[in-house]
């Protein structure tokens, strides 16, 4: 998938958003998180978006790179 624009926000809250309202199950413990509590952070070359099971701490990670 490629990050692409939208309107008024950038690529970093699109694809955490999407994430947030697509991934809110644990595939470990099948824990459900409503908060959706993913972070993102990035280095310049890639952005890494994290999410940490709050049941069984299980973290699944996407990275994205940015391809300069
Ligand atoms: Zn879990």
């Amino acid at each position: 998938m490629v990050p692409r624009r939208a309107h008024g926000r950038s690529d970093f809250e699109w694809i955490r958003e999407r994430y947030e309202n697509t991934e809110k199950r644990c595939s470990e413990c099948g824990y459900v998180d409503e908060e959706g509590n993913w972070t993102s952070h990035t280095d310049g070359q890639r952005i890494v978006y994290r999410h940490v099971c709050p049941s069984c701490e299980a973290s699944h990670e996407h990275v994205f790179d940015l391809g300069n």
